[in-house]
């Protein structure tokens, strides 16, 4: 089987479109959300809706979690909070619906899959080899996929040490038996200074994963955030990749 490692779309129903696109044309069996899949993008009820209708399991984030009330948006960055409230207006029943039956984490073919870090996977960032080390007692299996950061990492594991690399340019990252933590970037505002989505394809029978980035209207995007006031930093940063 493949699974297509989707974290943080954000609203953002051009990228994820644009990324869907990508994942049939590379044949994925599944897709696999790492959560925040509403928040800071203008839609959305679309990417909830397009979301529930994929053969996908669903980790959610910290977005998320403040779409349902389920944690206090006053926590976020202002302009964060500020289109936290601005999201909940726009779900409807359906959507909570659909969010209210995610698991916290997951575990599927040596996997566990979370938002943010095992130990912490609402709010903490798996930003360094350290925190990644820190993190190898709060998951049992081989790999471990986070979101949270919009950046995309590797960091491999062995005994109690981690080390980053980078994913290998248009070649998979065989994993083999090493255990791994790994994230795919962001789908709908990516940070890594390359503004096109970001996303992966884990291979269950190679045992490997390849990073991937796709081109989508990003102007077509903040028409849309423009029109709907969010905060004009959330627009701008899309243009950039940061
Ligand atoms: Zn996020």
């Amino acid at each position: 089987m493949r699974y297509a490692i989707l974290s943080d779309i954000h609203g953002n129903l051009e990228a994820f479109r644009a990324v869907l696109a990508d994942i049939s044309r590379r044949r994925a069996d599944m897709i696999w959300c790492l959560g925040d899949i509403v928040g800071y993008g203008p839609d959305p009820h679309a990417c909830l809706d397009l979301l529930k209708r994929q053969r996908q399991l669903t980790v959610p984030g910290n977005h998320d979690l403040a779409a349902m009330n389920m944690i206090a948006s006053s926590d976020f960055h202002p302009d964060a909070d500020e289109s936290n409230r601005w999201t909940k207006e726009q779900l409807v029943d359906s959507d909570m619906a659909f969010l209210g039956t995610l698991p916290p984490t997951a575990e599927k073919e040596g996997c566990t899959l979370v938002h943010a870090s095992p130990r912490d996977p609402i709010w903490e960032y798996m930003r360094s080899a350290e925190v990644a080390a820190q993190n190898l007692a709060s998951f049992q299996s081989q790999v471990c996929l986070v979101g949270h950061t919009h950046k995309p990492a590797v960091f491999r594991c062995i005994d109690n040490t981690c080390v980053e690399e980078k994913f290998p340019d248009d070649a998979p990252l065989d994993l083999g038996k090493t255990r791994f933590i790994l994230n795919p970037g962001g789908v709908g505002q990516p940070r890594d200074g390359d503004p096109r989505a970001s996303y992966a394809i884990f291979d269950g029978g190679s045992r490997s994963v390849q990073l991937f980035r796709v081109a989508y209207d990003i102007a077509a995007t903040q028409a849309k955030m423009l029109k709907a006031k969010l905060p004009q930093a959330l627009i701008a940063r899309l243009s950039y990749g940061l």
